[in-house]
């Protein structure tokens, strides 16, 4: 231990999961010392996670990008280092031939729920005002799109309906689809906890997740089956007189035709679906319809489906039936997004048909208010998501892709295909902390800076906005995302405005009513506010729906779906279910992860199966198998564990060795596009 005194401390909010907690990080010569919670902080109180507290040697990694990269001889040349301004003028230059000979439609730009929020404004700002196309969209398009479709359809905002510490007064929690000890850590241990202090748990989860070992029932679910699971239990519910009536006459709509619907769903009929006894799925019911203050936590697990919003909307019936939504001391809907901005980067505009705010680009008087701001007229017309991107870069029709902060090819669906749409654009432009896949693809690499390294907020799961404050400067010439989108604006002749983040922060609550009362000023000397927080002189709301829902009939809308099986289904040539999800010790594409010692507790990926599978294979532990889908395979290391259920198997894809996502299905979510990652039909065959 270095017994010298740190330099600094700087108070600041994890760039990991979307948890949000509230760091200390003191630092000594410019490098990380230690990071500390902050006690008293309202989310995390005094508590962080492996990745927050200890994953950040990555910040100094030697193989940090240090210098903008550029290919000089075409595609096929090396990527060699550049001066900024020779790498701006290039990017600029193609840019612009290619809007001018193409049109505005042919770039595509992926923003990022690892940027802040002012990162994600002016990002979607950039787009529409300077290249003149809505085709911007941001990774929760692969993840929680679902919840902010499916959410705002029943209750009105898209985001969960409390705040986290409502938690604290449910005596019965209902976890669907989240794994929050490895996902959320914080939150896991929190709801532990509770749990100690005698609330009940329902897990509703196809593999036995740590909490499901202290849980009442767990409903374990076959892959695919949620919505059948939320009817059965709906079903349940308004038999067993658990729905608050007195609630819905008032305040629910769609009552009559849920229940007709759930004539379908007798529990019998929907624990088949579900591959679960009928007995389980009423005992969840009655634990969450005898509850007084039922929380319901859920994530990827319901929205990551060919039916996600379908899965969301039903989930949230359960909400509405029992009034347990919209109501005092009530504990509502807790959606647990992903990576640590993913709320905010949606929030903030960067969606193909959303300005900030979810106003949407159709309306006339939105477009006005932007287009007067900014100068410019933004374009009406919605913009491609993520993965017609993909598929319009491979028709030809998008032939430039700018890709901020993500890797795109190792970390989105169908990884094969993602790398055929970059091979066939002219440009491919990536910002990034290293060489990642997504980055050797690239004609032009600009590199930036992690969330310890820059100024800003983001927005975490309950919808709270938090300052981001640079704790140590950046690496050589590397930068944020706000500034090299600054200068490339100004090497193609626009000027994005908004000079700091606070600036953007504060043209954002200009623009958006539900950002209005909320500037970097206020957040460094209240702390932390929730939005919608409409005016400088109101708090923001933690509980939403208290007089009325945000509907456009200002009540809660019950969403009648029926059951629709999955996208892909195992058939005998591909016969087990691949799941794919989170580690504890690393984080998606663990670029940032790998490079410090966690990855001596996880060295390399693995692949959890059953022992009854294993031995049907003749593997043992460790054993290498070859993993194949309908799109390409891949071989791991087997993992036996009882915790994923026979023909069920589980990975993530923190590793680009192992790339899980060259299996992944290309099928996504009817509604919203986003992909079906929690469900791959697969062979194996030990190697
Ligand atoms: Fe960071 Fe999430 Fe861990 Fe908190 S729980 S320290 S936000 S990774």
């Amino acid at each position: 231990l270095d017994p010298r005194p740190v330099s600094r401390t700087t108070t600041t909010t994890c760039g990991y999961c979307g948890v949000g907690c509230s760091l200390r990080v003191h630092v000594r010569d410019d490098e990380v010392a230690a990071i500390t919670p902050v006690h008293g902080a309202p989310v995390n109180r005094g508590h962080a996670c492996i990745k927050g507290r200890f994953a950040h040697a990555f910040t100094r990694s030697r193989d940090r990008l240090t210098t903008p990269l550029m290919r000089r001889g075409g595609r096929d040349s090396p990527l060699e280092p550049a001066s900024w301004a020779e790498a701006l003028t290039v990017v600029a230059t193609r840019l612009a031939e290619i809007r001018d000979r193409h049109g505005p439609d042919a770039i595509g730009m992926i923003s990022s729920a690892r940027a802040t929020n002012e990162e994600n404004y002016l990002a979607q700002k950039f787009a529409r005002a300077v290249l003149g196309t809505n085709n911007v969209d941001n990774c929760s398009r692969l993840c929680h799109a679902p919840s902010a479709v499916g959410l705002t359809a029943s209750f009105g905002y898209a985001g969960g309906t409390n705040s986290v510490d409502d938690l604290d007064g449910t005596d019965c929690i209902l976890i669907a689809g989240a794994n929050p000890t490895e996902a959320h850590p914080v939150i896991g241990a929190r709801i532990k906890q509770l749990v100690l202090r005698g609330a009940r748990l329902v897990v509703i989860d196809p593999r036995r997740i740590d909490l499901a070992e202290m849980a009442d029932v767990h409903v374990q679910a076959t892959p695919g089956s949620n919505v059948a699971v939320f009817n059965g239990i709906a079903r349940v519910l308004l038999d067993e007189g658990y729905a608050d009536e007195e609630f819905l006459r008032p305040r629910a709509s769609g009552l009559a035709e849920l229940t007709e619907l759930l004539r379908d769903y007798p529990v019998e009929q929907a624990a088949r679906l579900a591959g679960v006894q009928p007995e389980t799925l009423t005992m969840a019911a009655r634990l969450y319809g005898t509850a007084r203050r039922p929380a319901i936590v859920y994530g990827l697990g319901i929205t990551e489906h060919a039916h996600g919003t379908d899965g969301v909307r039903t989930l949230a019936n359960l909400a509405i039936l029992k009034g347990a939504v919209g109501t005092p001391g009530c504990c509502g809907v807790l959606s647990m997004r992903g990576q640590n901005n993913v709320q905010g980067a949606s929030d903030m505009g960067a969606l193909p048909d959303m300005l900030p705010g979810y106003q949407h680009v159709t309306d006339p008087d939105v477009r006005a208010r932007f287009g007067q701001s900014w100068g410019v007229d933004v374009p009406d017309r919605p913009g491609l998501r993520i993965l017609e991107m993909f598929e319009a870069a491979i028709a030809g029709r998008v032939r430039a892709m700018y890709v901020i902060g993500e890797d795109i090819a190792q970390t989105d669906p169908d990884s094969g295909n993602v790398r055929k749409a970059l091979a066939a654009c002219d440009l491919v432009v990536s910002h990034d902390l290293f060489l990642s896949r997504t980055a050797q693809l690239a004609d032009v690499v600009f590199p930036a800076v992690s969330f310890l390294e820059k100024d800003g907020t983001f927005i975490n799961f309950d919808r709270r906005v938090q300052r981001v404050r640079p704790a140590l400067t950046p690496p050589g010439q590397a930068k944020p995302d706000f500034d090299i989108l600054q200068l490339l604006a100004r090497t193609m002749g626009a000027d994005l405005g908004c000079p700091t983040p606070a600036d953007a922060m504060a043209e954002c609550a200009a623009l958006t009513p539900t950002f209005a009362g909320i500037s970097h000023a206020r957040l460094d000397r209240d702390g932390p506010l929730h939005w919608p927080c409409r005016a400088a002189d109101q708090p923001g709301e933690g509980r939403l729906y208290l007089d009325s829902f945000a509907t456009p009939d200002g009540r809660a809308a019950l969403a009648a779906r029926p059951y629709l099986p999955p996208g892909e289904q195992p058939d005998a040539a591909f016969p087990y279910v691949l799941i794919t999800g989170r580690r504890l010790v690393h984080y998606n594409s663990g670029s940032m992860s790998r490079r410090t010692p966690n990855i001596e507790l996880r060295p390399r990926e693995v692949l959890d199966l059953h022992p009854d599978d294993a031995a049907r294979l003749r593997l043992t532990d460790g054993d290498l198998v070859e993993a194949s889908s309908r799109r390409a395979a891949v071989t791991f290391s087997v993992h036996l564990t009882d915790t994923v259920a026979p023909g069920q198997m589980f990975t993530a894809f923190n590793f680009p060795e192992t790339p899980t996502n060259a299996l992944t299905s290309d099928v996504t979510d009817t509604v919203t596009g986003c992909p079906e990652y929690k469900l791959t039909a697969v062979s194996l065959r030990p190697v």
